[in-house]
């Protein structure tokens, strides 16, 4: 083998590496958007996916809650005596409980932004 015929592997072997970093950058590009309607954001997943690859990327972007853009409704009970909204179901009111009262708690729907 010629050293001229070494050098070309050589070229060929970076030539290969380089366009598979291409297809990574793109594969990882591609994925992180998928965290826009998430909390992580497209950068953040990005560079996560960029430097730990896109499985554990994938991880992350499971486990980020979808981003709060609107306002939803979330289920609360209330006591009527009190008052007071419980974000938790009780059987029972738990301040009116202390004074002797077992008050049922009505649903309500609480506006969260
Ligand atoms: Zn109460």
């Amino acid at each position: 083998m010629t050293q001229t015929s070494k050098d070309n592997i050589m070229e060929l072997k970076y030539l290969l590496l380089f366009i598979a970093f291409i297809v990574y950058v793109n594969i990882v590009y591609l994925f992180s958007k998928l965290g826009k309607t998430r909390e992580i954001g497209t950068i953040r997943l990005f560079i996560i996916s960029f430097l730990l690859t896109p499985v554990i990327g994938l991880a992350f972007l499971i486990s980020s809650n979808k981003r709060k853009m609107f306002m939803y409704k979330e289920l609360s009970y209330k006591c009527d005596r009190c008052g007071f909204v419980f974000s938790d179901f009780h059987d029972n009111c738990p301040f009116c409980e202390k004074d002797g009262l077992f008050l049922k708690l009505r649903e309500t729907e609480k506006i969260m932004t």
